[in-house]
């Protein structure tokens, strides 16, 4: 539709003259600012509307005493241009609201953004033209605006939460909001001051505030963690990196979990001794870094409960050692949640204040708030006369500022806030469904609040400004994402959230401050790198999940989900592809062999068991190794005979050994993992054969083991599974030994290979159909393959014992794992089977470093305990939440 049209629809709507633009921006914060700058270069029309009367967002509005950034300064800053970087240098580590306003206005006229803002301008509706294709956006300030592109800088923590407490407008005092606090100070000498509140915002000011006030009471309702800032001077570690070479730092950034160059952890916890953590923790306290004291202490501390419960009790001593009244110190005390699942906050004297002889501390878990009444505050024991109440309860966060532009009207007629009436519904963030060229910054479904905001800021506008030019060059004028995209990011959304432990705490990351709103966690929790090589994927596979349109181009949909595979599934195969190692059967036996010793030597050591004994048994043709892997709890305990994965090829009783640590602690029983001989040196039937005659000898042996008394179960992984369903179907035709269950992992079943899964896997998944077709080779003549000793689901499956069966949907064999399982049911076997989502074939395996295994493993020890009469409740508490 030609433009004049389109202005004389707009016009229609408003009554009034709108103003016509390609792109509209909403906000004119650190988003906004730097979209208009991107938004200008690349010859858009571009006006802002910004409900403030100036530039700043977040530091224009939040001016209380305190008020600091808590990502070291250096890093949140803009870095889209070194000669902004060489022409500001910031005065302190953690620099003040003053100062951070400064730099936006600074950076506002460096680049000359602010002709292209309307300040003092709220956008109260957004209305989709479908004829025009363009959105028409209702301000109470002045003419409407037309554009084709709606872009929303409107911030994450912009939209305050109003008290929830009655009478509030009784108060005759003074009342402030730290989120709104006004622009010529307040002065609080003297006073009798509240602070409600003891997030960010409250535990910034609360100390400020104390000096100033005459006496001061803290309400709070739930205690956060607060780590010392150490503020001063840039530190020169930081600074040192930075200078020594800046586009590098940036670019480690970029793709860092949180947007701050840190590596990543690889101790886990468990690996380092009390002293040990307690020196690291020392040093990250003493660093006065939130990134720092989040990341850096130990590989697992952000996503298992164990691991992180040893931080939470190192800073529950730090508090005790400060706050001299022990009663204070325990209602300061976090306990409700894991450190780091709410934000934490930096601090400055937070806690040594409660020591000040004018401050009280009041417990409201222990006396709610009853009433705000004409003279102070009320709660169920007693009164408080004040003549000041600092309201620093925070924000209806990620979603409120969006919502509040109501409504935001989509295809059909859609509303955005009944679209999310049950919680933000987006593509990565930054999209929805039925609201095209509608784009978000930072918006729900990114990284954006759990990262530093400048690096995600700028990921996101840079992936947007390239998109619109790439739309403008190809002819199209309209984007939306389509709902297959949508539906799957909310699955990889949810899967990430299985990996942290956000989703152990209420917070506004979840939307649980905010009463009635909808819960989940809003944040993408996968991390700041991974969802930028996402973003790129995207548009390499050509804009995959997008629709596009134009009036003279034929429309584009490659239509699908961007990640299938389970979060740390994907980052594990994409550190596999950087490595670009050789493929495994280029390496012949024997080097395949010392690869993977090599290989298994890089990854997390298995958690403790009870004990570990290495031996000995009598195979068929002379002695086989075997390791035992005891529980801690009181035994004896059922034995489970495990074989080990390696294609009949690779592996020993010890490659497994984080795996057979793992089920030992979580189904609480014996696994005894046995070194069966191996191709090319032993071809079939030996390791069949051995498999068998250890299950024999061990079941003969388990008082000797320290086993209790019954039958045995076998279990195996791979090639190690195939020989456990062999073990099975022996046992059952030579007249024993007794098996109580078969827990089948990966197994290889049969000698097929055109199962649509050899096909739709046989490359980019670690175990490659090549690399199965080597196996079969080293270990197995072609005449041999039918045989039920190598292809199980060629024998008779009546009478086997009863059977857990897992497959990975990203893995050559779990076609014929299925078909197994399937099978063995026909058969009349108790089957269970777990088809896994989004996993390989080294899902399960890899202990502590895929974490969306647990949740299967769980499952695995559940259905061995359940058959060796057990009870199905596993014998560890699952740390992370299953599927
Ligand atoms: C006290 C505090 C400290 C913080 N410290 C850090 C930190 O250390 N590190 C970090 O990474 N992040 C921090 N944040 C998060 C911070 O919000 C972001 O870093 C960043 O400033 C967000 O920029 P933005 O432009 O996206 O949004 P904002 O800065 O929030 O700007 C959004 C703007 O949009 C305007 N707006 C919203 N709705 C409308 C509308 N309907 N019409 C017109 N205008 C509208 C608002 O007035 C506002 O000016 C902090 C937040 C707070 C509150």
């Amino acid at each position: 539709m030609p433009e004049a049209m389109v202005a004389a629809r707009a016009s229609e709507a408003t009554n009034g003259t709108a103003q016509q633009v390609d792109v509209a921006v909403v906000g004119a914060g650190f988003a906004g600012l730097y979209l208009l700058h991107r938004l200008a270069k690349a010859g858009f029309t571009t006006v802002a509307l910004e409900e403030a009367d100036d530039v700043g967002g977040t530091w224009y509005w939040n001016r209380y005493p305190g008020a600091r950034c808590d990502i070291q300064t250096i890093d949140y800053s803009y870095t889209f241009d070194p000669e902004l970087e060489r022409a500001w240098q910031w005065s302190e580590k953690y620099a003040t609201q003053p100062e951070i306003l400064r730099y936006l206005g600074f950076v506002a006229d460096r680049y000359d953004l602010r002709r292209h803002i309307r300040f003092g301008t709220k956008v109260s509706a957004a209305t989709w033209d479908e004829a025009a294709e363009r959105w028409l956006l209702t301000t109470d300030n002045g003419a409407a605006v037309s554009c084709r592109y709606y872009i929303m800088a409107t911030g994450c923590l912009s939209s305050p939460k109003p008290p929830e407490i009655d009478g509030v407008k009784d108060f005759n005092g003074e009342v402030y909001f730290t989120s709104r606090w006004p622009h010529e100070g307040v002065d609080l000498a003297g006073k009798r001051v509240a602070v409600i509140g003891t997030g960010s915002s409250g535990i910034q000011s609360i100390p400020m505030i104390a000096e100033q006030a005459a006496h001061l009471t803290v309400f709070q309702r739930t205690p956060n963690f607060a780590l010392p800032a150490h503020n001063g001077p840039r530190p020169n570690d930081r600074l040192s990196l930075l200078d020594g070479d800046r586009a590098g730092y940036r670019e480690q950034a970029r793709w860092s979990m949180t947007g701050v160059p840190y590596p990543q952890q690889t101790a886990v916890s468990w690996q380092l001794s009390d002293a040990e953590r307690r020196e690291r923790f020392e040093q990250a306290w003493a660093a006065g870094d939130l990134v720092h004291v989040l990341t850096q202490l130990w590989a697992d501390q952000g996503v298992d409960v164990d691991g992180n419960a040893l931080v939470s009790k190192l800073i529950h001593e730090k508090i005790r050692a400060v706050v001299k009244d022990p009663d204070t110190a325990e209602a300061l005390t976090p306990r409700d949640h894991p450190f780091g699942a709410k934000r934490p906050c930096l601090d400055t004297n937070y806690y040594a204040t409660y020591n000040r002889p004018n401050v009280t501390l009041v417990n409201l878990r222990q006396e709610p708030i009853k009433e705000i009444t004409t003279s102070g505050i009320t709660t169920d024991k007693r009164s408080f006369d004040l003549d000041v109440i600092v309201f620093a309860t925070g924000f209806d966060a990620m979603t409120g500022a969006i919502k509040a532009v109501h409504p935001i009207t989509g295809r059909h007629g859609k509303s955005l806030s009944d679209v999310w009436s049950h919680g933000p519904q987006t593509y990565l963030g930054l999209t929805v469904a039925e609201f095209p060229n509608l784009f978000m910054i930072t918006g729900p479904g990114s990284p954006s609040v759990l990262s530093n905001m400048a690096v995600s800021i700028e990921q996101h506008i840079d992936w947007v400004v390239d998109r619109l030019i790439a739309l403008r060059e190809a002819g199209f004028t309209t984007i939306e994402a389509t709902e297959t995209a949508q539906a799957g990011w909310a699955q990889h959304m949810a899967d990430c959230a299985t990996v942290t432990l956000h989703r152990l705490a209420n917070t506004w990351y979840t939307g649980a401050n905010v009463p009635g709103k909808a819960q989940g966690v809003m944040p993408y929790t996968g991390g700041v790198g991974p969802y930028r090589s996402i973003c790129n994927e995207i548009v390499s596979r050509g804009m995959l999940g997008f629709r596009l349109t134009g009036p003279d181009v034929a429309e584009q949909c490659n239509d699908g989900e961007v990640v299938r595979l389970q979060p740390d599934v994907r980052l594990v195969l994409g550190m596999l592809a950087d490595m670009n190692l050789p493929p495994i059967e280029s390496l012949g036996a024997q080097g395949a062999r010392d690869f993977l010793d090599e290989f298994n030597k890089g990854r997390p050591a298995g958690r403790p068991v009870g004990e570990i004994v290495d031996g000995t048994l009598p195979g068929n043709d002379g002695p086989l190794p075997y390791r035992l892997y005891r529980p801690a709890t009181p035994g004896p305990h059922p034995i489970v005979v495990y074989f080990h994965g390696g294609g009949w090829v690779l592996g020993d009783e010890q490659s497994d050994d984080p795996f057979c640590r793992d089920m030992c602690r979580r189904s609480g029983m014996i696994f005894v993992s046995v070194g069966y001989r191996h191709a090319p040196w032993h071809r079939f039937p030996t390791a069949a054969e051995d498999g068998f005659a250890a299950t024999r000898w061990i079941a003969e042996h388990v008082a000797e083991l320290g086993g209790a008394p019954g039958p045995v179960l076998v279990a195996g992984w791979s090639a190690g599974g195939n020989i456990a369903a062999v073990t099975c179907q022996l046992a059952r035709d030579r007249g024993g030994p007794e098996i109580a269950g078969q827990l089948l992992l990966n197994p290889v079943t049969d000698c097929a290979f055109d199962r649509p899964s050899y096909a739709d896997n046989a490359t980019g998944y670690f175990l490659t159909r090549s690399l199965m077709y080597w196996f079969w080779d080293l270990y197995c003549s072609p005449g041999d393959r039918t045989d039920p000793r190598v292809s199980p689901l060629r024998g008779k499956l009546e009478g086997l014992p009863p059977a857990f069966v897992v497959t990975s949907e990203f893995d050559p064999l779990r076609d014929e794992g299925i078909a197994y399982a399937e099978a063995l049911a026909a058969a009349g076997v108790p089957v269970e089977q777990l088809n896994a989502r989004g996993h390989f074939h080294c899902s399960f395996t890899m202990v502590d470093v895929i974490i969306t295994g647990v949740s299967g493993r769980v499952r695995m020890a559940e259905a061995l305990r359940r058959f060796a009469g057990l009870g199905d409740e596993a014998a560890v508490p699952i740390a992370v939440a299953a599927e």
